[in-house]
């Protein structure tokens, strides 16, 4: 393949922010349908169609420049039927309520999934991280957890991070919470650095899980991974560590793209070289002149498409160029869903977001319990444990997929939702 550097174009999409108008809606739709193929009738639904609790809080926060700034953040819990609500605290200029609104019902539908015990929950700060310095980011941190601090707690709702949050983050929401309310809780937030009460395997996880759910996916159908040819859509943590993976175990990675374009080689490309080239963002093809659209590439020919870049990538006018039997969606929302039923109808295997990146949350609960325990596992036996929860996932997904005869997706929220309802039953809410 030809090199040239220095060629810049606009990227083909921006950084993912699920801020869409529908979000909200097509979750409701997908609980309302999974919940009529469980029996439940309207009531239930009327339960489950919006979050119990949702906290809106308006907090000061001195700037570098000494001006004062008001900041809008959310804490959203969806349902605390079978346990504590728990999800990340996304900061994001673009965030909105209804979005958190969304994003804790899936949070349901994940930890459903994985059967881990919590309900959905999820937080949010509107500020551009990108924009601000340091401790403008530790002040607003902790000015949020001074907000919020009566409705979370390691039994009430537990925080984690997510999109521009990380286990710096979580360090001073960590220490503001134990100076307002309790020392000695590392259990109030996961995703801590390990000095702190974190958990081994925490920084790999979620590419940890998409991983063992492709394994376990392909072994289900039969495909050896010794040659299986792979495209990977994004090149960025998870998609390159998935490429490095793959690549590892005998699988053939032909195609790879970053936020500019996409390779494409039928010969296999060279991942240990692509790798080697990326820069910190994750680009490598600027280096290239045989590239092609990252649209082209999801039609190319292979067995295995991974979708690790950004939503709405397959939709309803590409899903039947897509030529993988399996396509597995590592980031949230990258298949629509009138897409994910046009791929099912052609026999095209979507391994659904709520189970391929459900990694992050599961060994999020292994961090919580081992706070409550005060005994601190080794890599391998988070990383096992990891695998059983992952393949008990997906087998149940597959089964409730054949069982009631739908897409993956809707199979997915089927297996989710059946958990809260019947915990919302016993209660005797409903
Ligand atoms: N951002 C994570 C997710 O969406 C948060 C999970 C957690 O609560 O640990 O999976």
């Amino acid at each position: 393949m030809n090199t040239e550097s220095g060629m810049s174009t606009e990227p083909e999409h921006s950084a993912a922010t699920d801020s869409h108008a529908n979000l909200l809606i097509d979750t409701q739709d997908l609980i309302a349908q999974a919940l009529e193929r469980l029996g439940y009738d309207n009531a239930m639904y009327e339960v489950l169609k919006e979050p119990l609790r949702t906290l809106t809080v308006r907090f000061p926060v001195r700037m570098d420049d000494g001006s004062v700034r008001v900041f809008t953040g959310y804490r959203v819990q969806h349902n605390d039927a079978v346990g504590p609500t728990k999800g990340g605290i996304r900061l994001h200029p673009d965030v909105t309520e209804n979005d958190v609104k969304a994003l804790a019902l899936a949070m349901t539908i994940k930890c459903g999934i994985a059967d881990v015990p919590y309900g959905g929950g999820k937080g949010a700060i509107v500020c551009d991280p990108r924009e601000m310095s340091f401790p403008e980011i530790e002040r607003v941190s902790r000015g949020f957890v001074r907000a919020v601090s009566q409705i979370v707690g390691p039994s009430k709702d537990i925080p984690a991070p997510d999109i521009f949050s990380n286990a710096q983050t979580m360090s001073w929401m960590l220490d503001e919470y134990a100076h307002l309310r309790e020392f000695d809780s590392p259990g109030f937030i996961t995703g801590k650095p390990a000095v702190l009460g974190g958990t081994r395997g925490r920084e790999a996880a979620t590419a940890n899980g998409i991983a063992m759910c492709i394994d376990r996916v392909l072994t289900t159908k039969h495909i050896p991974i010794e040659g299986c040819k792979v495209v990977i859509q994004g090149f960025g943590n998870a998609g390159s560590y998935l490429a490095k993976f793959l690549a590892d175990a005998g699988a053939l990675i032909v195609g790879i793209s970053d936020a500019y374009a996409a390779l494409y080689d039928e010969a296999g490309l060279d991942i240990e070289d692509l790798l080697e080239r990326r820069d910190s963002f994750g680009t490598v093809t600027k280096l290239f002149r045989n590239t092609i659209s990252n649209r082209e590439l999801l039609e190319r020919p292979c067995d295995l498409l991974i979708l690790s870049a950004t939503e709405n990538q397959v939709i309803e006018t590409n899903a039947s160029r897509v030529q993988a039997s399996i396509v597995v969606e590592a980031v949230n929302g990258a298949v629509t869903q009138a897409a994910t039923q046009l791929l099912h109808d052609q026999g095209t295997l979507v391994v659904p977001d709520m189970v391929a990146n459900s990694g992050e949350v599961i060994v999020a609960y292994f961090e919580w319990v081992q706070n409550k325990q005060g005994f601190y596992w080794t890599n391998e036996e988070v990383n096992a444990r990891l695998k059983s929860v992952v393949e008990r996932s997906v087998a149940a997904i597959l089964k409730a997929s054949a069982q009631y005869r739908v897409n993956p997706r809707l199979a997915a929220y089927i297996v989710g939702i059946r958990r809260v309802a019947d915990a919302v039953r016993l209660r005797g809410w409903v």
